[in-house]
């Protein structure tokens, strides 16, 4: 099993902490996302280079993710010497512009070239905002991978999602556009992470059953973005995410097959074990 969100660094966990998660859950291995907008508070601030520590002192388990602010002179520079450095993906991309941002695009072209997949998150009036644009960017940039995630991804699987940032509640009543998005673009993917993941698993069981994982499995990851201590909630009042996240997959997905696939299969397809 393979936690593909994962934060070294998660309220001030200790690589040692971080490594307790991913193996208190039961995973494998991880990968350890980076984030490095400039506006984040210092609690949600995590540098690439750390990351790069705890690949050197882990390099089976952490899998590691660069991140740049698009907005510094040197995020391109950054991003080819953190690839050649062992980064096999860029994330999570998280700056409070807009999804189709030109700066933004820069980035998103380099790392088609590079084959680095990248971690987007999308939250409504906060970061990578003017969501329903998205659809710009999986045209312009059919090369480079995209796995989203976040409030405004999992709200946006119903249409007109009430409030469009946050957990809307309740069975979906129209299909929204990121379920299009799952079938339109080969080149997005979605991971079920946090809070947004849970809330979009939980709230229509059927829905999740029938149309998230039974129409687009192959698409859709596992990982956690959870920041507790121990993989079993240590530290955070919600308890781990891992646990509710894997009660939930294992309770809507429709064959043992489409389980093992968002669980493992799909994130070692994205990025294999072993680097380059
Ligand atoms: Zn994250
Ligand atoms: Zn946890």
């Amino acid at each position: 099993m393979i936690d593909c969100h994962l934060h070294m660094g998660h309220s001030g966990r200790t690589a040692e902490e971080t490594l307790d998660h991913c193996r208190g859950i039961g995973a494998d291995a991880a990968w350890i996302l980076a984030l490095e907008a400039r506006e984040k508070p210092n609690n949600c601030f995590f540098p690439t280079d750390d990351v790069m520590a705890l690949y050197e002192q882990a390099p089976g388990v952490a899998i590691p993710f660069c991140n740049t602010d698009p907005r510094d002179d040197d995020a391109l520079k950054r991003i080819e010497a953190y690839a050649k450095a062992g980064c096999r993906g860029f994330g999570d991309h998280s700056p409070a512009l807009s999804v189709d941002e030109p700066l933004s695009k820069k980035l998103y072209k380099l790392c088609g070239e590079m084959g680095l997949p990248i971690m987007l998150q999308l939250v409504e009036y906060q970061c990578n905002y003017n969501c329903l644009d998205l659809t710009l960017v999986l045209e312009e940039f059919p090369n480079t991978t995209f796995i989203a995630h976040g409030p405004s991804f999992w709200s946006y699987i119903e249409m007109a999602p009430n409030p469009p940032d946050g957990y809307p509640e309740g069975p979906i009543r129209e299909v929204g556009p990121a379920m299009q998005w799952l079938t339109d673009y080969p080149n997005l993917y979605a991971d079920v992470s946090g809070q947004a993941g849970l809330n979009a698993l939980t709230r229509d069981e059927d829905f999740a059953r029938e149309e998230i994982l039974g129409k687009h499995w192959q698409k859709i990851l596992f990982g956690t973005d959870c920041p507790c201590f121990d993989g079993h909630g240590a530290g955070f009042w919600k308890g781990c995410y891992g646990e509710k996240l894997l009660a939930a997959l294992e309770a809507v997905a429709p064959s043992p097959e489409a389980l093992l696939g968002v669980l493992h299969n799909n994130a070692v397809r994205l990025v294999p074990l072993q680097g380059k």
